[in-house]
């Protein structure tokens, strides 16, 4: 390829809400450029590496035994009714009505489309398992579009949906993407970890998340120091604290606390670790059709996970409550206590055993000492936030928090797909069974971000060599030199003649000009014609460490050929 005839528009400019390496450079770089609010055009350099990736999530997938389909983007409303996901999904599901005033959707995932495919065609035992999968656009109306391709409304996602007759065959097949996405991360060149995620309101232990490791990362994710362990803060679990429960100097009941209402006013006053404190905090939760008010209990010291708490109510959302509502209510803000009446509750696991407690009194100003959880009617369960340097649940070591981005989540759903869409196949015993089903998504677009954001400086991209849109870039330092021309021209020919991916920057440029958008876009290597070359001399530039090495002309072919 020759930059003089590229479309590849590189300019100084940053789009103005640009924060992130990734987005400034894959702008500024001519790789993308935005149409939309959360929705990118992919120009030509921005293409090549956007096919690298699906090229390698493809042959992976493929060698994975998973088979390759593609799904209208559209999806009839008709089948997320069925599934009873069109009014869960909430805002991120785009719905409109055609000129029929049939109701459609832009398919923000798959699982409906492909059960419905796969429902009246797979209707025996011996026809499982079987994977599908597609590389293909979302939608999602995200309320936050942001960081360029990291959270778009439109992104390109590989998502492949497996079918089997039992939840062994499933776990296999969990097992096999889990080597696979780390097969496709490690082609791509990233640095990754697998945790354990959040598997929402389906429930279920098999659901885990590939996070590419980066500074700039959205999602926190708990790694124990001495053992594998690790887990996205949304679902990471650590050993219970050991604590010495404090012997209170008064005897136990209700205390007169005036204006006391925060876990450090209760323990200055108390003159106890917070440890030996109960914190309250109300929700609402939101359901399909209705709405209440719901409390966690946790230890004072901690604090409340709400994706967790979110979990194990069930709810679609859980929203802040403000003072006015809880009035209404009749509950004592800041003196909210277990012994509560009329309110669904739920208590902290860590606090079971726990006696000698202080904990509000439900009334104003009084807070109730000597509390105890132990043999109470409550619905406990982990709810807490695990903090750095907290104990690891599987060996004890320490947990410390790092950053990440999710590029892939591979889940074990089990039957609610195929059971609410009535999907059943006939088991060995000739009964009918839904399908036990995996479903496993890859970020194909973010990813393209992704390798950025892991692979920068501060001029620019550091392309992995999978990712690269070329291996080389041969700079001719003055295209009038008529030397320098014909050698860089003659070098180009015999390296695309072996199959090489070279760009040549063939263009009236300034020499400065044309290293600077070489550093902005981040191709591996440079060879640099220059003037050495009437002494028979060129260079070639590692982008990475921008060192120049001085390589004979007739020895440069060779020497491009060895590395
Ligand atoms: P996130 O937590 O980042 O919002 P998610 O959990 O909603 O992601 P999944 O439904 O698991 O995402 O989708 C599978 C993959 O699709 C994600 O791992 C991610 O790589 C990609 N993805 C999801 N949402 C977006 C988006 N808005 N823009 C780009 N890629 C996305
Ligand atoms: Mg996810």
């Amino acid at each position: 390829m020759r930059f003089s005839t590229l479309f590849a528009p590189t300019t100084k400019e940053a789009p103005k809400d640009a924060i992130l390496p990734s987005h400034i450079y894959l702008v500024r770089g001519g790789f993308v450029s935005q149409i939309g609010s959360g929705i990118y055009n992919f120009l030509p350099l921005g293409k090549m590496v956007l096919d690298k990736i699906k090229t390698v999530v493809k042959e992976e997938m493929d060698k994975s035994s998973a088979q390759e389909t593609q799904l209208g983007f559209v999806t009839p409303s008709e089948l997320w009714k069925e599934s009873g996901r069109y009014h869960k999904f909430g805002k991120e599901l785009l719905r409109f009505t055609d000129r029929k005033e049939n109701e459609f959707v832009l398919g923000p995932t798959h699982e409906e489309a492909m059960v419905d495919l796969v429902r009246s065609r797979v209707k025996s035992y011996k026809q499982l398992p079987l994977h599908l999968y597609q590389i293909n656009t979302k939608f999602r109306d995200e309320a936050r579009p942001r960081y360029g391709l990291l959270r778009g409304r439109e992104f390109l996602m590989k998502d492949g949906y497996s079918f089997h007759e039992d939840s062994q065959d499933l776990e296999r097949e969990f097992i096999q993407m889990e080597k696979t996405y780390g097969q496709i991360l490690d082609r791509l060149g990233l640095e990754y970890r697998v945790v354990e995620a959040d598997s929402g309101a389906i429930g279920g232990s098999g659901s885990k998340e590939l996070m590419v490791l980066a500074d700039n990362g959205e999602d926190d994710i708990v790694v124990c120091d001495s053992c594998d362990y690790a887990a996205n803060i949304e679902a990471a679990k650590r050993a219970g604290k050991p604590i010495d429960t404090q012997n209170l100097e008064m005897s136990a009941g209700d205390f007169h606390t005036p204006d006391v209402t925060t876990i450090d006013a209760l323990s200055v006053f108390f003159k106890v670790d917070s440890t030996s404190t109960v914190k309250a905090v109300v929700k609402k939760a939101i359901y399909e059709e209705s709405e209440e008010l719901v409390i966690f209990f946790i230890c004072g010291d901690s604090e409340l996970q709400e994706t967790k708490a979110q979990s194990l109510c069930q709810a679609i959302e859980l929203v802040d409550v403000d003072a006015e509502t809880l009035k209404q209510k009749g509950i004592v803000a800041g003196f909210i206590g277990p012994e509560i009446k009329d309110v669904t509750c739920f208590v902290d696991v860590e606090l079971k055993d726990r006696e000698n407690l202080i904990c509000g009194a439900n009334k104003v100003d009084y807070h109730t000492v000597g509390y105890s959880f132990k043999d109470k009617d409550f619905t406990f369960a982990d709810l807490i936030t695990v903090e750095e340097d907290d104990t690891c649940s599987c060996c004890g070591g320490i947990l410390k928090i790092t950053k990440g981005i999710e590029v892939g989540h591979i889940f074990q759903l089990g039957d609610t797909y195929s059971k609410a869409l009535n999907a059943t196949f006939l088991d060995r015993n000739g009964k009918a069974q839904p399908y036990v089903m995996g479903t496993y998504g890859i970020g194909v677009s973010r990813l393209v971000a992704v390798v950025i954001e892991q692979h920068h400086d501060e001029k620019g991209c550091l392309w992995t060599p999978e990712t690269s849109p070329f291996a080389l870039t041969i700079i001719v330092s003055n295209i009038k030199d008529e030397a320098q021309r014909t050698f860089a021209e003659s070098l180009y020919a015999q390296l695309k003649a072996v199959g090489m991916n070279v760009l040549l920057d063939d263009r009236g440029e300034r020499f400065g000009f044309k290293m600077k958008d070489f550093e902005l876009l981040g191709f591996p290597k440079a060879v640099i014609v220059g003037k050495g070359l009437v002494e028979g001399e060129v260079q070639i530039v590692d982008r990475k460490t921008l060192e120049k090495q001085t390589v004979s002309k007739d020895e440069i072919f060779q020497k491009l050929m060895d590395k």
